[in-house]
């Protein structure tokens, strides 16, 4: 994409200016590359590529910590987990940082490991408890 200096019209393709008529030649037009023109849409909109993913994750890794002890986080974690990645590996392949994503990603795995831990603690109360009862019979 091109961008003329002096009047600021945005065209491509052209030796002159669509606009103005200013030569593309005279160094008086920028010329940018097309990751750029994203870069530059993508702030102006105040995000970013993989930001939604990330928010998410931050979400689930929440969500993930508060439901561990009754085993159920899993769920959570699990989404957590792939999203952050989505998240963060999409925003890398822009040149953004995706820190939500990240700390998403962190908080899930930390919750997967307490939900791993508590479904391993309820599982063998439940055994106990069935061996318990079967033997009073
Ligand atoms: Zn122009």
């Amino acid at each position: 994409m091109i961008i003329c200096k002096i009047c600021g019209h945005e065209f491509s393709d052209f030796k002159f200016c669509p606009n103005c008529g200013t030569e593309v030649a005279s160094k008086r037009v920028e010329i940018i590359s097309d990751e750029v023109v994203l870069k530059k849409s993508k702030a102006k909109n105040t995000g970013f590529p993989g930001e939604g993913k990330g928010i998410a994750a931050l979400v689930m890794g929440i969500l993930s910590l508060i439901n561990s002890l009754s085993g159920f986080g899993i769920v959570f974690a699990v989404i957590g987990i792939v999203l952050g990645s989505l998240g963060v590996k999409e925003s890398v392949a822009f040149g953004f940082e995706n820190d939500m994503g990240k700390i998403g990603k962190i908080l899930s795995i930390i919750g997967l490991i307490i939900s791993v831990i508590c479904l391993a603690i309820i599982t063998v109360c439940l055994i106990i408890n069935f061996n318990y009862f079967s033997a009073m019979f």
